[in-house]
């Protein structure tokens, strides 16, 4: 099983869960960009239900909680991130705004038309952004809104070998206009897209695992599968140095129509 053949898809989940629960966030993102995404939404109240799918150890919940008023269910499907977020609700006296809830996006707890704003960052590729967006708008009151960030290519060109690292990891890559067209289609107006700064990548993604690397691999010193799966995270910060020009992530952010696909 050579590195280069692998997506992250292929790695044993505890090994995953392990590392990623470690750092504080799980993909890129950072508390400036959350901010930012949050001032396109203006509906909220303390009674405001939001959802914040595929949520990890909440890094973004925190920041959601402390700049939104309202109630915030967290899913996500590791209980070990929910076990965090729990922990990291509490720590910031939080408690009484934040729920985890350990199931699959697939599969959400909600009632029809029961949110106001649906969260969801670095996650919804996990069920696919075409089909996110339709199956979790129901989920939403009309008026309501989805902010999701989604890997995305900045050029309708790339190098060869992007190209084939992300048609290998997600194939429904593609660029702001092609996933704005899809959001549109869905039944949302597509209100702001904006490309998260560099630092979301490096700063608050790379940096703090290159911290937790070594004692990683440490603790599984000889265990093959916990080497490459450093391998490959390491080769996904090079691929990014050298082609962040090409592709990055993306903050979309909808507002359910009242005539949509339903
Ligand atoms: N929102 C966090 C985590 C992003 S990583 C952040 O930005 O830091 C993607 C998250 O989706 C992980 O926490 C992973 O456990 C979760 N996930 C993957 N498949 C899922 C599924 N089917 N249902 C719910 N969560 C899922």
């Amino acid at each position: 099983m050579s590195n280069e053949n692998n997506t992250i898809h292929e790695f044993d989940f505890s090994l995953i869960c392990e590392y990623f629960a470690s750092i504080e966030r799980q993909g890129p993102g950072s508390p400036h960009v959350t901010i930012k995404a949050l001032e396109f939404i203006g509906n909220l109240t303390d009674e405001s239900k939001i959802a914040d799918i595929g949520c990890g150890t909440g890094g973004q919940t925190i920041v959601l909680a402390q700049n939104a008023p309202g109630s915030i269910t967290c899913i996500d499907l590791f209980p070990d991130f929910i076990k965090k977020l729990t922990q990291n609700a509490l720590d910031n006296n939080l408690q009484g705004r934040i729920t985890g809830v350990v199931t699959s996006m697939e599969n959400l707890p909600f009632q029809v038309e029961e949110l106001d704003l649906i969260w969801s960052e670095g996650a919804i590729y996990n069920i696919g952004f075409e089909r996110g967006l339709y199956e979790w708008r129901k989920f939403l009151k009309t008026g309501g809104y989805i902010a999701v960030t989604e890997a995305t290519w900045f050029t309708e060109k790339r190098p060869a070998e992007i190209d084939k690292f992300w048609n290998d990891a997600y194939p429904e890559i593609d660029t702001v206009a092609n996933k704005v067209a899809l959001m549109q289609k869905a039944g949302y107006l597509p209100v702001a897209t904006f490309m998260l700064p560099e630092d979301c990548w490096t700063e608050h993604f790379f940096k703090p695992q290159i911290a937790v690397q070594p004692a990683f691999l440490k603790k599984y010193e000889g265990n093959k599968a916990a080497e490459e799966l450093v391998t490959y995270l390491k080769h996904e910060a090079d691929l990014y140095a050298k082609y962040k020009e090409y592709y990055g992530y993306v903050f979309y952010i909808g507002k359910k129509l009242k005539a949509g696909n339903d």
